[in-house]
């Protein structure tokens, strides 16, 4: 089947600093590098390299072309990324000689994505085929509520953290994937835990910990391969792509939890994020 990803496609300005900029300074940066980045082309890219038929939904600007161009060279079908008199997302990331960070996101095409798009995406999907949206574009929720109408199973990864925004979605959502720090939030947002909040199936991530799955039969503690991480940019992206690719696959959640597990831990291992993501036959056959 197929996997409609409603996501952003963000340009990453990495600006190399000796330090951090105080207020009202100006620093001469040492370098910059530009390359593809946000958190939905990034599960987008993860999905196509667990082998599954990944649509991606979402927008860029004129001045995002080669972006949308850098996707579909992973795999990922991108007939559905509409080119928007907009700029194309982007995030201003500072990173100093500490590895601090500081990091600034403009939305740009991304949340200017109209509904008809998005709508005439959802008309092309048929029921059996998942839906998988993040909180980096417009629509997430109308989207979800449709998709959910039309016979798709949504899954929902709850990041960047919006306590309003996630509420929202928690109806529609099948299938919920969050971090620790996000779980913490949300239980402070609702007053309840992973498992109380109505959703089939959800996940935390933990790290080098692994991951927690809530599902119907009560809760189950999945441990993450050891590994030396040298860069875990990209870590949770990795895990939900190749999560939703491998139930896309047909494998039962415990498998394809152990498969992400597996494509995540091979992801911080190396440096970058999309193009850090192992393939589907790397991440099969590491046993860590
Ligand atoms: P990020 O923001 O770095 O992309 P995240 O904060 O969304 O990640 P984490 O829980 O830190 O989410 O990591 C996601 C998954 O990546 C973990 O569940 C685990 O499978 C894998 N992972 C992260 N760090 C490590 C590590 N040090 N060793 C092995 N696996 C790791």
């Amino acid at each position: 089947m197929t996997v409609w990803n409603l996501g952003s496609i963000n340009i990453d300005h990495v600006y190399a600093l000796p330090r951090l900029p105080q207020a009202g300074e100006t620093l001469a940066a040492r370098g910059l590098t530009q390359g593809l980045g946000g958190k939905g082309a990034n599960m987008s890219a993860a999905l196509a390299r667990a082998g599954a038929d990944v649509r991606h939904v979402g927008a860029v600007g004129a001045d995002g072309l080669w972006a949308r161009d850098r996707l579909a060279a992973f795999g990922v079908d991108v007939a559905e990324v509409a080119v928007l008199d907009a700029p194309t997302g982007h995030a201003i990331i500072f990173v100093d000689d500490a590895a601090e960070n500081l990091i600034v996101i403009h939305g740009g095409a991304n949340r200017a994505l109209p509904w008809a798009k998005v709508e005439g995406a959802l008309a092309r999907a048929r029921p059996g085929d998942r839906f998988l949206t993040q909180n980096e574009t417009a629509w997430t929720q109308e989207a979800a509520r449709a998709a959910r109408e039309r016979g798709l199973s949504v899954a929902y990864a709850a990041a960047p953290f919006e306590a309003a925004a996630v509420r929202a979605m928690l109806p529609f959502a099948d299938l919920l994937i969050l971090n620790a720090v996000e779980a913490d939030q949300l239980r402070a947002a609702t007053g309840r835990g992973p498992g109380a909040l109505g959703v089939a199936d959800v996940v935390v991530t933990l790290g080098a910990e692994g991951c927690l799955w809530i599902g119907a039969d009560g809760e189950r503690r999945l441990p993450a391969p050891r590994v030396q991480a040298v860069d875990t940019t990209g870590a949770g992206d990795a895990f939900t792509g190749f999560l939703l690719g491998g139930l896309d696959r047909g494998l039962p959640m415990g498998d394809a939890l152990s498969l992400a597990l597996r494509a995540a831990a091979l992801q911080v291992t190396r440096p970058g994020a999309a193009d850090a993501t192992p393939s589907l036959a790397e991440a099969e056959a590491f046993d860590a």
